[in-house]
This record gives structure tokens, C-alpha cells and sequence, in this order.
């Protein structure tokens, strides 16, 4: 069994509830995520990007990349001559950020293909860059994702991991949670006609490993180097590791 929220569900049905989370939201998934961060995650993004190290001409796999927020700061990194593959189990995900590129005329420096982050179908040592931003929490078997996100990077290559995590002091962890449980929902239900969805979002972050077990987690799959920041007290985290 796993956790879907705080539910506990069987691993296919996992899978299953989170696909319909995504299929729901995709079309109002951006403007949500401005409203429910007052426009915050743009600069955790932003941020999250800028350290990555990337170069021209370096191979980016962008793995549960959903709308491409993170591949269209990517790409520009990377160019001349490199790419950006924008990888996501969801096709309506893949289709609304496909359609969101397009309207801004961003066409060329991206590939966009369906696949599941638990069984990648790319050769060894394919990637210089590893990006996952607030898709690790959604996948059902996180060892066997990171066990795949650690075979396709090339050695010498890094993963970066921008997730939800742990609030620590006392008051903002209180007002944090008013919001989460309080305010989300009810503004998934008024702006996305979904309330359960964001229901899930509020949930599905406290049962995520905090900052120190996701960093052994990423240790136990083989990544050195591994250390993480903090971003608003601990509301978001960034993780990153490297193969060598
Ligand atoms: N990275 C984007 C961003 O930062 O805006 C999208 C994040 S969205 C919260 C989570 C994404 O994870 C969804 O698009 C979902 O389809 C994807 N996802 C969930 N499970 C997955 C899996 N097993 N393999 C690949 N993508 C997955």
C-alpha cells in the first residue's frame, strides 16, 4: 500500500487517482499555481534554475515537466546547441504546455514525450541535467524514479529537485497550514471546479520525506554530493546531487 493524501491506497490506484488530479487541473494548472502562491513559485523556479550550472550544449531531461515552467528557463541556458526534453505521464499536462510554448512562440529547443518517471525509456548515461520540480511527490514508486533518474544522467552529472517540504518555525507552519487547508481547497473548487485535487495537493505535502530523508533517499540511490536549500522557511526545498 501507499499514500494518496492521507489515504492509503494500493500503488496502481495511486497512480490512477494522481493521473485524474493532473487531467483535471491541466487547463487552469497555471493560473492556479499563481493564486495559491501569490505568484511565488515563478521565483523558487527562477532560482531553482539559475544554480543548476547549465551550459550550451548541454542535454536537459526535464521529468515530470507538466506546462514546461522549468523547461522554458532551461532552454534558454542551454543554448546554442543543446535540448531540453520535457517528460510527463500526462498527456493533457504535455498538451496544455505544448499549446502555453506555442502562443509564446517558444517552438524550437524542446521535445515533449509521455513517459513514466519509474521506467524511463532512455539509454544509460544520456543527461548532463536532471530537473524535477514538484513531481517527485506525485510519483507512486519514488526509489525505483530515482534509481532511473541516477542511470540516464551522464556521470558527472546532476540532479535538482525542487519540491514542497517542511516548515519548521512554529508560526508560519500554523499559518501555513490554515492556508493549505482552509484556502487551497476552496480555491481549487471556485477556480479549477476541483476542490478534492487541491484537497490532495495540501495533503500529499505533509506525507512528503522532509528535507533530511529525501537527502538520504537520494544518497540511497546512489547520488554524491547531495545538499539541499530551504525556500521560505522550509515551504519548498531544493535538492540537488550528482553521479559520478
Ligand atoms: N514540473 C511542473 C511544474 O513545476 O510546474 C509540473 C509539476 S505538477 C505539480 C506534477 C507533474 O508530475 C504532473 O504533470 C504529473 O503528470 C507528473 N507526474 C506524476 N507522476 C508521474 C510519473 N510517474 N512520471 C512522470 N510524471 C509524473
Amino acid at each position: 500500500m501507499t499514500d494518496f493524501g492521507f489515504r492509503e491506497v494500493s500503488p496502481e490506484e495511486k497512480t490512477q487517482l494522481v493521473g485524474r488530479v493532473f487531467s483535471s487541473v491541466a487547463d487552469r494548472y497555471d493560473l492556479m499555481n499563481d493564486l495559491m502562491s501569490v505568484g511565488i513559485h515563478r521565483l523558487w523556479k527562477r532560482h531553482f534554475v539559475a544554480g543548476c550550472a547549465l551550459r550550451p550544449g548541454q542535454a536537459v531531461l526535464d521529468l515530470a515537466g507538466g506546462t514546461g515552467d522549468i523547461a522554458d528557463l532551461v532552454r534558454r541556458r542551454v543554448q546554442p546547441g543543446g535540448k531540453v526534453l520535457v517528460a510527463d505521464i500526462n498527456r493533457a499536462m504535455l498538451e496544455a504546455g505544448r499549446r502555453r510554448m506555442d502562443d509564446r512562440g517558444r517552438v524550437g529547443g524542446f521535445e515533449w514525450l509521455q513517459v513514466n518517471a519509474e521506467s524511463l525509456p532512455f539509454a544509460d548515461r544520456s543527461f548532463d541535467h536532471l530537473t524535477i520540480a514538484f513531481g517527485l511527490r506525485n510519483v507512486t514508486d519514488k526509489t525505483a524514479a530515482l534509481a532511473e533518474m541516477h542511470r540516464v544522467l551522464k556521470p558527472g552529472g546532476q540532479v535538482h529537485i525542487l519540491e514542497f517540504s517542511h516548515v519548521a518555525p512554529e508560526p508560519v507552519a500554523k499559518a501555513y497550514d490554515l492556508w493549505s487547508f482552509q484556502v487551497l481547497p476552496r480555491l481549487g473548487a471556485l477556480v479549477a471546479g476541483d476542490r478534492d485535487s487541491y484537497q490532495y495537493l495540501a495533503e500529499s505535502i505533509r506525507r512528503f520525506p522532509n528535507q533530511e530523508a529525501l537527502a538520504g533517499q537520494l544518497q540511497e540511490a546512489g547520488f554524491e554530493r547531495v545538499r539541499y536549500e530551504n525556500l521560505s522557511a522550509g515551504i519548498a526545498a531544493i535538492h540537488r546531487g550528482a553521479r559520478t
